[in-house]
């Protein structure tokens, strides 16, 4: 069994879905489907959630969303199948906004219920598109409640999964795949859950991790994996073969092309992942997988939108374990990852990820007890395996609000 993950952008309009359904009979063997919400519906869902949750109308941005949904599916499928793959979907939707309640203490799991629906329009129309089977994804894999951001229950999922399998072998052997969701899962208590944005790589890795398939294709808009974003940076260099380790520090620091979660389980099991563009299926791409190589070339990695929090203590203290165990405790709280951080001797700094609301939950916390400055709107670039060009080439004009070096990694925070 073989796992293709198609993202948002390979399902994003009907000529989009011709072409993975082309990749898709290219393939001989058992074939396990998985996709993303259709381009940028994910982004969608999240604005319709807010307007819900704030008790604002969210009728028209539905109906522009489902029109989208029914215009897409209607150039691929007949009027009757149209509405046999959406209906359900977007009643189903429909039904939870109007259950959806302006309630803070449960925003994270009101918000798992509406925006995993991408997934599942996505996957229907999908599903017979390429005239495979449908598999709800939250059937298979089992997570606790951590809403937006679920852990798997390896247990769990691999035996939904091997159970699913028995049900379709007899489809699969003729070659028909299973197609089913990125993105969402189930809690024990039966609520949806969602993996953490840009999750469906992780899923597709967890199922191959538990089916031990023998390997994961991710098809991506870009030749590969590239040592720079290329709407970014000019000339990018495709890695034609990198490590399981190279590959999970590079999605650590933000490179955006694969999840960060999802090597590990693939190392683990030691599954092949390999990344190909859709708009050139026939080209090398990249293969990940455990191997030896000599040094890379220099990858850089942007990412934007980023807070600088620096805090002090209030009585000119030093920054000691204690004070740490304090900030530490409140950044997991307000569930903000740090990707970068420093310390002086009075002061801490740390560079998060921006969300207003989780910002201002961290500094009502910490407020009595620090001094706290921030500043938003920043960008932190991460070169691996720089040398002294690359360097000078990046930080040139612009003015560092941080910097750090490991023996392999520069970092640095600037304004955008
Ligand atoms: N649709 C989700 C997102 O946009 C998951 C994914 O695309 O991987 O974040
Ligand atoms: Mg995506």
């Amino acid at each position: 069994m073989q796992v293709y993950k198609f993202g948002g952008a390979s399902v994003k309009d009907a000529a989009a879905i011709l072409n993975l359904r082309s990749i898709v009979q290219a393939h001989s063997g058992p074939l396990l489907v998985v996709v993303s919400a259709m381009g940028k519906t994910t982004n969608a869902l999240e604005e319709i959630f807010d307007l819900a949750f704030t008790g604002q109308d969210y009728s028209i941005a539905l109906e522009k969303l489902a029109d989208f949904h029914r215009t897409v599916a209607s150039a691929l499928l007949n009027k009757q199948e149209v509405d046999l793959v959406l209906n359900e979907s977007l009643d189903g939707l429909q039904r939870q906004l109007t259950k959806t309640r302006a309630n803070p203490d449960n925003y994270d799991q009101q918000y798992d219920q509406v925006v995993s629906y991408g997934e599942l329009l996505s996957s229907r129309i999908v599903a017979r598109a390429v005239n495979g089977s449908w598999q709800d994804c939250r059937n298979l894999i089992g997570t606790d409640n951590n809403w937006r951001e679920a852990r798997v229950d390896w247990t769990t999922s691999e035996a939904n999964l091997w159970a699913m399998l028995r049900g379709k072998e007899t489809s699969l052997a003729a070659g028909s795949p299973v197609v089913t969701q990125g993105f969402v899962g189930r809690s024990s208590d039966g609520h949806t859950t969602t993996l953490g944005r840009e999750g469906s790589d992780y899923t597709a890795a967890v199922l191959a991790y538990c089916l031990r398939a023998e390997s994961v294709t991710i098809w991506k808009d870009v030749a590969g994996l590239l040592n720079a974003d290329p709407k970014i940076f000019a000339d990018t260099v495709r890695y034609p073969e990198i490590s399981y380790r190279e590959t999970i520090e590079m999605a650590y620091y933000g490179a955006s092309v694969i999840h960060p979660k999802t090597l590990k389980p693939l190392a683990d099991r030691n599954i092949p992942l390999r990344v190909k563009s859709f708009l050139d299926p026939e080209a090398e791409g990249t293969l990940i997988h455990d191997c030896q190589h000599p040094t890379l070339a220099p990858a850089f990695i942007r990412k934007t939108d980023q807070t600088l929090l620096s805090f002090a203590s209030k009585d000119f203290s030093f920054i000691s374990e204690e004070n740490m165990a304090v900030i530490f405790a409140a950044l997991a709280q307000a569930k903000l990852k740090i990707n970068v951080m420093q310390n002086s001797a009075i002061s801490f700094s740390v560079c998060v990820d921006y969300s207003e609301r989780r910002v201002s939950q961290l500094l009502d916390v910490l407020r009595e007890q620090f001094t706290l400055h921030y500043n938003t709107g920043l960008t932190l670039f991460t070169i691996k395996n720089y040398d002294a060009a690359s360097i000078a080439r990046l930080t040139e004009g612009k003015r560092l609000l941080l910097e750090q070096r490991t023996r392999s990694t520069f970092q640095f925070v600037c304004a955008a």
